[in-house]
């Protein structure tokens, strides 16, 4: 049987970048196997549905670079892919249990089923539920006769539609990662399929389309593993087979004590999601990967790295690469801290691998710069930054003279010596042509003139970098001054030897 996986995110917000690592190894495993990625909306719970969430979540997507066969946004042969629009399917589904003596009619309202929890809190029960005990106290297809029920729908009285979980029954199942799971069916109530709006629950729809849809596997995070359980229970009831599950370990915070939060990133000035996200509700806008200059390529094997590892040295994998080493078996049962700092290193080598015409696309200069110098700022700074823009943000002084200079460096290097060198400097640049002032022909023009002088040029070259930059440290001084151009070289040295008087 050939493999097919599903990513069914629910369009509640934007994708928590879990929900990306989530996708990311379902996609992995298909291309591996030869199967299928689909995409579903899990959109049942309207209260929580959000404007804009599902768009995000297929930008999110295409952005990493996760291709996908069926399903939102792409089609396919279980159209539609939104559940919101399957609502008639899971009506059936949840009436065919019924008739199959599996699930039942209950009409009690909130205030029957507050005084049923009153009622076991007294009798110092302990497993306070709606379940094998308590289902035949309460209002409902079981209880009531025939008609009654019958009239009562007709009546158009609200009703929901339960699972009837049988009393004693042992629940195991294998997960490909966490192996055994064994659960008692006393441990799970009489779970809601329909909810009194017509609406499916999560767990009945989830389950009917992964068994409409055809998915062999079922890869997710290990929040849902506690629903696994109820879910076999579900198959069992349709008397369908159901798919294997692997539960994916969580990410955690970077120190590495519970989940990883929304927080976590204020807390260490990173992002947690993909993509930019602006809440339609309140205006705030929460930070992405991709507009802080994240490469795809870079979250995908960061990512891909946060629970799976190939098993061998390798670091560096590109999708296909992933493809090919990929397997649910290599996934830890821990979970996975997540440490921004790698993903950064990720970003800094594929930067690395970028062409100069690509970086230069990637950045933006400041209004009014001249579009020329971007590809020598590239030069400049690619080997020196982790994000593109990164090129353009951490050289302020190409844009603007320095208006302070670094005290420290004042103190220690502008000296009398310093003053004389800068003299014989500007002398020597004042000699070049516009068509000549390029970093290696200012380098040998500057550096006889100032041995000539008899001073030594490593002596007095940060003192000149303060001139120009006001600044102890930085890029390559000489490209730095073909950059700026003559005239701007000697306005600041004429500047500097002014105001550091
Ligand atoms: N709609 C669920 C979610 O938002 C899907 C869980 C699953 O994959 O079964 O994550």
């Amino acid at each position: 049987m050939s493999v097919r996986v599903r990513f069914a995110p629910s369009p509640t917000g934007p994708l928590h970048i879990g929900g990306v690592r989530t996708a990311l190894y379902n996609y992995l495993f298909a291309r591996k196997m030869g199967g299928k990625m689909l995409l579903r909306i899990e959109d049942t719970d309207q209260n929580r549905f959000v404007p804009g969430a599902e768009e995000y979540i297929l930008e999110a997507l295409n952005w990493i670079g996760i291709k996908i066969d069926e399903g939102q946004g792409v089609g396919g042969p279980d159209v539609p892919y939104r559940q919101s629009e399957r609502k008639e399917i899971y009506r059936q589904y949840s009436e065919q249990l019924i008739q199959e003596g599996k699930a039942y009619y209950a009409f009690d309202t909130a205030e029957e089923l507050e005084e049923m929890r009153k009622r076991l809190e007294d009798a110092k029960v302990d497993n306070i539920s709606y379940n094998a005990v308590t289902r035949m106290q309460m209002k409902n297809s079981l209880t009531l006769s025939k008609e009654e029920v019958a009239s009562r729908i007709a009546s158009g009285e609200p009703y929901v539609i339960r699972l009837k979980v049988p009393l004693k029954e042992e629940i195991r199942f294998k997960d490909i990662i966490r192996e055994w799971v064994v659960v008692h069916s006393s441990t799970i109530d009489d779970k809601i399929l329909l909810k009194s709006d017509g609406m499916p629950t999560y767990h009945l729809a989830n389950i009917v389309d992964d068994h409409l849809m055809g998915i062999t596997h079922v890869i997710r995070g290990e929040e849902w593993l506690p629903s696994a359980p109820l879910h076999i229970l579900l198959y069992r009831a349709f008397g369908w087979q159901a798919p294997e599950f692997a539960h994916l370990p969580l990410l955690l915070k970077p120190e590495g004590n519970g989940k990883l939060s929304k927080r976590d990133g204020l807390l260490g000035n990173f992002p947690v999601f993909p993509l930019q996200w602006t809440d339609p509700f309140s205006g705030e806008v929460a930070r992405g990967f991709r507009e802080d200059g994240y490469f795809p390529e870079a979250m995908v094997n960061f990512l891909a790295f946060l629970g799976w590892n190939p098993g061998t040295e390798q670091e560096i994998f590109s999708m296909d690469e992933l493809i090919e080493s990929f397997s649910l078996e290599k996934i830890h049962k821990a979970g996975a801290r997540f440490m921004i700092d790698k993903a950064k290193w990720f970003n800094q080598h594929y930067l690395k691998e970028k062409t100069e015409e690509e970086l230069v696309q990637l950045i933006q200069l400041p209004t009014g710069a001249s579009a020329d110098i971007a590809p020598k700022l590239v030069r400049l700074m690619r080997d020196r930054v982790i994000f593109p823009q990164e090129i353009v943000n951490e050289v302020p002084f190409i844009f603007e003279s320095p208006a302070v200079y670094d005290e420290d460096i004042v103190k220690s290097k502008w000296n009398d010596d310093a003053r004389k060198a800068i003299g014989i400097i500007k002398e020597a640049i004042q000699g070049i042509s516009d068509e000549q002032f390029q970093a290696q022909f200012i380098h040998d023009t500057i550096f006889p003139a100032l041995e000539a002088a008899a001073i030594k040029p490593g002596k007095v070259m940060q003192a000149f970098r303060l001139a120009i930059t006001g600044l102890g440290k930085g890029p390559d001084l000489m490209l730095t001054l073909e950059i700026l151009g003559k005239q701007e070289v000697i306005a600041r040295i004429e500047k500097a030897l002014v105001t550091l008087a």
